[in-house]
C-alpha cells in the first residue's frame, strides 16, 4: 500500500527512517553500491521527498502501527 511521507528521523545506527502517514515507520538506507538513495542525506533531499508515497509491506500485513 503506498502511504505518503510524513517526516524522517535516524535510528540509533544513523541509517535514516521514513514515517510515514500510516504510523509505520521504514528505513530509507544510503548504503552504496546496493541501495543508491543519495537524496536522503541531505536536507534538502529529505524535505524533496515529503508527501511522496512510499510501498509501505507492513500496511500489506496489517503490522501494528510504529508510532502513536
Ligand atoms: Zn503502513
Amino acid at each position: 500500500m503506498q502511504q505518503p511521507i510524513v517526516g524522517f528521523h535516524q535510528d540509533e545506527e544513523r541509517h535514516w527512517v521514513a514515517e510515514l502517514a500510516c504510523g509505520h515507520n521504514q528505513h530509507v538506507r544510503h548504503k552504496p553500491p546496493w541501495v543508491c538513495r543519495p537524496w536522503v542525506t541531505t536536507v534538502a533531499g529529505r524535505q524533496g521527498r515529503l508527501g511522496m508515497g512510499l510501498e509501505c509491506l507492513k500496511c500489506d500485513r496489517g503490522e501494528p502501527a510504529d508510532r502513536p
